[in-house]
């Protein structure tokens, strides 16, 4: 069997960072290996031209002194040479035109030799040298000019000084210059990591937050500190992630309430086609029955086509709200809902005043009442009774609902309203409540700037009071 694991994609993430990181690394090395040989290189070169500068002028002093002299032998040289203490070399040699040494300071060189440095051949070809070098810690400076007498060189003057405290000063720059390119290289690299890291691992929350909301938990947030990119795209991220809850709320919403109320006129049809079968009824009950029904079937029409309409994004609401009378809309509702008080041996009894106009769109108002009077019949108690009334005041037409129930518990009532929310879960089940009835009837009675009240009295009953503003045609 073969185990295949998906590496979590913020990781992969994470390895670029790091690539990144070693390549800003590997830059900056290189830069500062470049800066490093420089400084360096630099340091000896103006060791090299101060030396340079100090030997050459030490040799042709060395050699116009000597020059003056009638007869160079090695005497005079030796008296001319140790008469200038200025001079401080290691070693100075005196040579005649063929280059046999006269005067050698260190006293090393056997009688009648040559000198064979090449300074030497160089200076007598009437040219002033100067070489320098650099080795384990320890300048070798070597100069040689003519000594020049009427106008040709008749001798040279070779200077060669060794300086081990210089050289150790040269060595511990370059060694100071190497201490803090490393020091800085070592700085690079663990800043590179460190940002690398950080860098990644908030890149890493925001992937996790994508995959959290991935999963379904939509209300998950994001939380970035600071003032970068990274914050400006965990924030938009929120807000994205908002939206996209804010429209998930709505389409659930939409889904439980569109079925919800889809469930209205098919019980309705149920209860009048169960009621035709049942009774025995005259040619025009029946007739009269099975008209509701094809009412109930044109609700149902209405209906589909307006969540057809809300799912293609198209006006959410194509009702129009006109001026409809209370009365005719309760009376439809109780005869769909007789034959189930019937059942439960309710009495409904009603008082309605007829001459109250609202402002209202039709679907809503029979959806208004006829939940209410379900809940009404729901809700009761075997034998108990029904009061439906239509009343109206100078402004208003106020419609009643009150029964004589199991009443709702004082506790509940603020909470009634709210969307799958049942006081007792098991009969609201058995009589198939989902909670979202009344919730569904105020967002109705608002939207058609209304109000509702309700009253209650646990074990007794509750009363249910809607109000919309009446809404006279004539003057
Ligand atoms: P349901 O679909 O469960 O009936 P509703 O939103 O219509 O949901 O009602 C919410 C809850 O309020 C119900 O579960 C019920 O407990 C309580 N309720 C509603 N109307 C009445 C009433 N007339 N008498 C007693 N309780 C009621």
């Amino acid at each position: 069997m073969v185990i295949i694991s998906e590496r979590p994609k913020f990781k992969r993430y994470g390895r670029t960072q790091f690539r990144y990181a070693m390549i800003y690394v590997a830059i900056t090395f290189v830069v500062l290996a470049f800066l490093n040989l420089y400084c360096s290189a630099s340091c000896q070169r103006v060791f090299y031209q101060s030396k340079e500068a100090a030997m050459v002028e030490k040799a042709q002093l060395a050699a116009s002194e000597v020059g003056k002299l009638d007869v160079l032998t090695s005497t005079t040289v030796s008296a001319t040479i140790s008469r200038m203490t200025s001079l401080k070399v290691t070693q100075v040699l005196v040579t005649d035109q063929s280059g046999l040494i006269i005067y050698d300071s260190t006293a090393q060189v056997p009688p009648e030799s040559y000198a064979t440095q090449p300074q030497v051949t160089q200076a007598l070809q009437n040219n002033d040298v100067f070489t320098w070098n650099y080795r384990g810690g320890i300048m070798y400076s070597e100069a040689a000019t003519p000594i020049v007498s009427y106008g040709t060189a008749v001798g040279c003057v070779y200077m060669l000084e060794v300086d081990s405290q210089q050289g150790a000063l040269l060595r511990s720059l370059q060694v100071t210059i190497l201490t803090i390119t490393i020091i800085l290289e070592l700085l690079v690299i663990a800043f590179s990591l460190a940002f690398a890291h950080t860098f990644s691992k908030r890149m890493g929350r925001i992937m996790n937050s994508m995959r959290i909301i991935q999963e379904g938990d939509y209300s998950h947030r994001v939380t970035m500190n600071g003032h970068d990119e990274l914050t400006v795209l965990g924030n938009e991220f929120n807000d994205l992630t908002e939206r996209l809850q804010t429209s998930e709320n709505k389409r659930r919403q939409f889904v439980s309430d569109a079925s919800h109320e889809l469930k209205t006129p098919l019980a309705s049809i149920k209860l009048l086609a169960d009621s035709v079968l049942q009774n025995d009824m005259d040619m025009e009950t029946i007739r009269e029955f099975v008209g509701d029904i094809g009412e109930e079937a044109e609700r149902l029409n209405r209906m589909s086509q307006k969540l057809l309409d809300l799912t293609r994004g198209e006006g959410a609401d194509l009702d129009v709200a006109e001026i409809i009378y209370m009365a005719p809309s309760v009376e439809r509702v109780v005869r769909m809902l007789s034959t189930l008080a019937q059942r439960s041996n309710i009495e409904i009894m009603t008082d309605l005043e007829r001459d109250v106009p609202i402002l209202i769109k039709e679907d809503d108002l029979y959806q208004i009442i006829f939940n209410l009077v379900e809940n009404g019949i729901k809700y009761n108690i075997p034998g108990g009774k029904l009061t439906i009334s239509v009343d109206r005041t100078e402004e208003c037409g106020i419609l009643r609902v009150s029964d004589t129930g199991t009443g709702i518990p004082e506790d509940a009532i603020p909470h009634i309203f709210e969307r799958f929310y049942r006081v007792d879960k098991a009969r609201s089940r058995a009589s198939g409540g989902s909670g979202l009835g009344l919730s569904i009837v105020r967002n109705m009675v608002e939207r058609n700037q209304g109000q509702i009240h309700v009253e209650s009295t646990f074990g007794m009953g509750t009363t249910f009071t809607v109000e919309f503003t009446a809404f006279d045609t004539e003057g």
